[in-house]
């Protein structure tokens, strides 16, 4: 499609113009160089569009002037050597306004993790938590889990895809899925001659995600509801569950309902 990848760039600045973009990045290669990293090299791009496809701390977001997501959570994962089938995963409600889960990898290990509000100290969570399992994950990653995307993710001449435009499931914070989606509308809809096309895609992925994501956030406050609403919650989703992770719509069909009420 005529795409000149560049590895190694870190994009430092963006700036809008009336007829395209203009992106400064320092390159990893030039630092070497000059052996510097106070002054590092840089090059600036020309082109017509800039996709911010950068992350939770979106530079391309914060260059274009564009809204921050509702929420930052902190998220940890680590994995022990523990292996067991992968048939059940444990969901625990110990993380203010999040949880903190265990999911069996197979032959892999076994994934612990925790998501939890700015504020709290979430290596003290995550080592509570995996101390109730008797286990040591030894290396744990961190990242941050952005929630609740702004009501706009396009400029002038610019668009953000993925966890740059909290395009997450607010109740389990993934947002694989989801950003892929929002990628495929972007491609169908955004021609990058046509400003004016942007709107289209804001309104395409709004379209396909707004309401999963309204109802993800519904199921979300479930987590904080007092300890035996919470009980009654999860022993209707305990066991095999015909609920499709990424559409909260499908908590709410008729079958599902049926399921849940004869077990609660
Ligand atoms: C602990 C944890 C567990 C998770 N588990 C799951 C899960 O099980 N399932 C799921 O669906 N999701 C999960 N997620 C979320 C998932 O990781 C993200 O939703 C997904 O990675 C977002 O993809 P992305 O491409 O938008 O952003 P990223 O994966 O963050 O990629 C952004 C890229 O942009 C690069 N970048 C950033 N700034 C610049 C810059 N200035 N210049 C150049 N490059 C830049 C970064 O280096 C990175 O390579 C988890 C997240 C965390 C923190």
């Amino acid at each position: 499609a005529g795409a000149d990848l560049r590895e190694d760039h870190s994009v430092l600045a963006v700036e809008e113009g009336e007829d395209g973009v203009a992106v400064r990045a320092r390159t990893d290669a030039g630092e070497a160089t000059t052996g510097s990293s106070s002054e590092p090299t840089t090059e600036t791009f020309h082109a017509q569009m800039v996709v911010g496809a950068d992350g939770p701390v979106s530079t391309v977001r914060r260059e274009c002037g564009l809204p921050e997501p509702g929420e930052k959570l902190q998220g940890l994962l680590g994995f022990s050597t523990e292996t067991e089938p992968a048939d059940f995963v444990d969901v625990h409600l110990t993380a203010p306004s999040f949880f903190a889960w265990r999911i069996p990898r197979g032959e892999a290990g076994t994934e612990y993790g925790l998501a939890a509000p700015p504020g709290e100290s979430a290596n003290e969570l995550f080592d509570r938590f995996t101390t109730e399992y008797g286990i040591d994950v030894g290396e744990v990653c961190a990242g941050m889990i952005p929630i609740d995307p702004p009501d706009r993710v396009t400029g002038h001449r610019s668009l953000l895809i993925g966890d740059a435009a909290a395009q997450t499931k607010p109740f389990t914070g993934g947002g694989i899925v989801y950003g892929m989606t929002a990628a495929d509308h972007a491609a169908r809809e955004v021609d990058p001659r046509d400003p004016a096309s942007l709107a289209a895609y804001e309104r395409a992925w709004r379209a396909d995600l707004s309401t999963e994501i309204r109802l993800g956030a519904w199921i979300r406050r479930a987590y904080s509801l007092p300890e035996p609403l919470q009980k009654v919650g999860l022993r209707a989703l305990s066991g095999e569950i015909d609920v499709h992770m990424d559409k909260p719509t499908s908590v709410f069909s008729t079958d599902q309902l049926k399921a849940f009420l004869s077990r609660s």
